[in-house]
């Protein structure tokens, strides 16, 4: 685990401005969660780090008309704390609940999680399933992406961290949302399957618009479309929940897995996982 500077900085600016220098040999670090570990076991090689976490501009949950804003430096424990996520995404406050430890949610980020681009990571599902965009900066300008286009493969995401640096979450605050989640234990482990659901009903309890996110299930976070295609523009009911659960069983790939069990398993889990949660989401509390 060897790198000849480190470097604290204290805006978006400055890191840029490094990041450009190295060109190519830095990389950023937020909380060090994933990447000291990767960087201990010599997956990644760096000539120095671009530490983030003073930059004070990239820690908030807002609401912007209809859209929440994240800023990608907040902390789990910060997105679990929220009132705000608590009452308008459910699903990504329950989902930063279930990260790890107190000690990972306390220092690991958002952004980090999802840059990492594990099939699993429990923010990754959740805001796939909101609908999340990122905004990404980089010394040439912005771009804004959706999240599903963001990962390409385990571990690899179209974000560049020896250039570029996701600034932001962007997602409609209209969704009702749910998360479930199904482990060995309730803390401190792998998720065996994990699930997060976002569902538009208008007044006449149509569902207007359906999105249902699980992982570990495939290569990156996954959506089921097929699943969603079952609920989008019907009337809910629990005959439907059942149905969409149930195609979702179907579509998913999950393999063989020592540490999180068979794939027959884990299918027949996503069916009950994903009837709870859309049940939840459901109701209006
Ligand atoms: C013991 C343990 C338990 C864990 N449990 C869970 C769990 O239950 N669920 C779960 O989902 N995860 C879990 N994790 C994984 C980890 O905590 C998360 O993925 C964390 O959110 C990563 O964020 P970070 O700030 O620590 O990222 P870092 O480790 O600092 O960075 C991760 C990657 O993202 C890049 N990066 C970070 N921030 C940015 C940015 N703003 N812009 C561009 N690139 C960036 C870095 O260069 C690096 O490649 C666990 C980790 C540990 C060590």
């Amino acid at each position: 685990m060897h790198w000849e500077a480190y470097h604290c900085v204290e805006s978006i600016e400055e890191a840029l401005q490094l990041l450009d220098e190295y060109a190519g040999a830095s990389r950023v670090i937020a909380g060090g969660t994933d990447l000291v570990i990767q960087l201990k076991n010599h997956q990644r090689r760096v000539k120095a780090l671009v530490s983030l976490s003073s930059i004070k501009a990239l820690r908030y949950i807002e609401q912007d008309g209809e859209t929440i804003r994240i800023g990608a430096l907040s902390t789990h424990n910060e997105l679990a704390k929220s009132d705000l996520l608590m009452e308008k995404a459910k699903a990504l406050s329950l989902a930063a609940r279930a990260v790890g430890s107190p000690q990972i949610r306390n220092i690991g980020t958002v952004g980090g999680n999802i840059v990492n681009a594990q099939p699993a990571a429990d923010t990754a599902i959740a805001l796939l399933a909101l609908g999340a965009k990122a905004k990404i900066v980089s010394s040439t300008g912005e771009r804004v992406e959706v999240l599903e286009n963001l990962f390409k493969g385990i571990g690899e995401s179209s974000v560049n961290p020896a250039k570029e640096i996701v600034t932001e979450f962007i997602f409609p605050a209209f969704f009702r949302s749910a998360f479930q989640r199904l482990a060995l234990r309730k803390a401190f482990t792998l998720p065996i399957i994990n699930v997060a659901v976002a569902l538009l009903i208008d007044q006449k309890n149509i569902c207007r618009e359906a999105r249902i996110a699980i992982g570990p299930v495939s290569t990156v976070p996954f959506r089921a479309k097929k699943a969603e295609a079952i609920l989008n523009n019907e009337i809910i009911s629990e005959k439907k929940l059942v149905l969409a659960a149930a195609e979702a069983m179907r579509e998913i790939n999950p393999r063989d897995s020592l540490l999180r069990g068979s794939a027959m398993y884990r299918r027949a889990m996503v069916k009950v996982l994903l009837e709870r949660a859309l049940r939840d989401a459901v109701v209006v509390k």
